[in-house]
């Protein structure tokens, strides 16, 4: 018999008796399935007819305890386990690299506990956000991480690579909301960090698992926090004739803490193209929306104060219909029919930096992928989405319509314009990622990015996971 089925079928064997048969699967469709997550390398490649490195076994399990087991088992033959949310990430972070158990976190999706008068959720992190988000709502409440992939992204997904929603601007990312959670350790310990968020009882060791997409544990619950559902919404469009001009207007609102919930900031070409495409609008310049919620009265007089800055800094006003627009078909710009897909290639690089670098960052990655690869046509877009008091981070896409069409060279050259808009990045102060993940895609700059503390992340993998059986091959690890 071949050694590697028979050793399969015994570890299967001993995950099914932890799990229930019923939630084990070795069937090669399954295996397909989970080959790929909603990154462009291994969509393309599987486009171009070749195979991608499969789990060898999917499982389903149904408490932390039982994912405790499957550690035991993982530890004794040395196989990886890769968790898997949504498998909406865009940087291979749910990849099975190195094959092994693939660790599907959805059966997990109760919610456990709303409270009302402390404004928070408990729940299991494999929910869906959106439906949190639908019960919360039932409440009068809202979770705020409002991403474009809520309907397919889960909670655990959102938390694990650091996500940010729509609305970051006011209630922060997925990391700010979250208060408390339960992690299953490689080492099989189930730990749960602190009841409440804010406190001096030691270091805050609770974050080393948000952004550790998985190789630092697998987050099983989650309380977060809620807010009222916003009595007013008011939007409102501007547009700049020069770009940076509405980077400053920004950078006011936000160090002046006028408390916006959204400032989304196009470049002149995202105007031209992205904006006219899925709004319909003909603007020359850069489009900006701004939105301001809660108490109608400080609502609005937030906004005005904001629109003061913009027009001192020489912007038109537009009027609400262009800012109510974009906030209704927000998501339009990442769903068919009207998103990138194959066979283009695409990337999206999400950088973060100070407001003092910013224009540094924005004008270093255009000339990298643009100039360095003309004779492929490159496009190359950008917005600002994600303000913060100290800076913002830069959303941007490069775009090649007729790529190589064998699958390596297409691989190499998706390769050498992330290398290209990376560097430009790291050199001008901006990080690699702000919330998509490093995943597979980033790990080879992690040591770039963080030089001399990068041999301290790596003592800590170790200790944390001695065999290396989390998520092997992401964020660098
Ligand atoms: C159309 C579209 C729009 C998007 N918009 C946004 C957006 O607005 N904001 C944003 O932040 N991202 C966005 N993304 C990226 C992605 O959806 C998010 O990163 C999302 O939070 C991933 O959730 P998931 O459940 O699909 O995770 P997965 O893709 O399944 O996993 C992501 C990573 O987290 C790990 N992981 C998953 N669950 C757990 C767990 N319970 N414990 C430990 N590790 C875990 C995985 O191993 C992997 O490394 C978008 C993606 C798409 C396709």
């Amino acid at each position: 018999m071949d050694r590697a089925l028979f050793q399969q079928e015994m570890i299967r064997s001993e995950i099914a008796e932890i799990v229930g048969e019923e939630y084990v699967s070795t069937r090669e469709s399954d295996r397909l399935v989970y080959s790929t997550d909603w990154s462009w390398m291994p969509q393309m490649w599987l486009d171009r007819g070749k195979p991608l490195m499969t789990p060898d076994i999917i499982v389903h399990p149904g408490t932390p305890e039982e994912i405790a087991e499957l550690t035991f088992v993982a530890n004794k033959y040395k196989i990886p386990i890769v968790p898997w949310g949504g498998g909406s990430g865009t940087q291979g972070g749910a990849l099975p690299m190195f094959g092994g158990i693939l660790l599907d976190t959805k059966r997990m999706n109760r919610i456990l506990e709303i409270d009302e008068v402390s404004l928070t959720a408990t729940a299991e992190a494999g929910i869906i956000i959106q439906q949190l988000e639908w019960a919360v709502n039932e409440r009068g409440l809202m979770f705020p991480h409002y991403a474009a992939s809520s309907n397919c992204a889960t909670l655990g997904g959102a938390l694990a690579p650091r996500g940010t929603g729509t609305m970051s601007t006011k209630y922060g990312k997925a990391e700010d909301l979250v208060l408390s959670m339960e992690v299953v350790l490689p080492t099989g310990e189930i730990i749960n960090t602190a009841p409440v968020p804010q406190h001096a009882s030691g270091p805050d060791w609770f974050r080393l698992f948000l952004g550790s997409e998985g190789t630092f544990g697998i987050i099983t619950k989650a309380t977060v926090q809620l807010d009222y559902l916003p009595e007013a919404r008011y939007m409102r469009a501007v547009l700049f004739k020069d770009m940076n001009a509405a980077l400053e207007a920004g950078r006011r609102i936000m160090t002046r803490r006028l408390d916006p919930f959204v400032i989304r900031l196009y470049d002149h070409e995202s105007t031209r193209t992205r904006v006219r495409k899925i709004l319909g609008y003909e603007f020359d310049g850069s489009y900006m929306v701004i939105g301001f919620d809660g108490d109608p009265d400080i609502a609005k007089l937030q906004q005005q104060k904001a629109l003061d800055i913009c027009f001192e800094l020489g912007a038109e006003d537009l009027g609400e219909e262009p800012g109510e627009k974009w906030w209704n078909h927000r998501y339009d710009f990442y769903y068919p029919p009207i998103n990138l897909k194959l066979p283009w290639m695409y990337g999206t690089t999400e950088t973060v930096t100070t407001y003092d670098k910013i224009q540094g960052v924005y004008y270093a990655i255009k000339e990298a992928v643009e100039g360095g690869f003309k004779e492929w046509n490159v496009r190359w877009i950008g917005h600002f989405s994600h303000w913060f008091h100290w800076g913002v981070m830069l959303y941007s896409r490069f775009i090649i319509e007729e790529p190589p069409q064998d699958a390596q060279e297409a691989l190499r050259l998706h390769n050498r314009v992330w290398e290209a808009a990376m560097t430009a990045a790291i050199e001008n102060g901006g990080m690699i990622n702000e919330h998509h993940g490093v995943g597979v895609k980033l790990g080879r700059y992690m040591r770039r990015q963080f030089k001399d503390a990068w041999p301290f992340l790596l003592r800590l993998k170790d200790a944390i996971d001695p065999n290396h059986i989390m998520n092997p091959g992401k964020t660098g690890f």
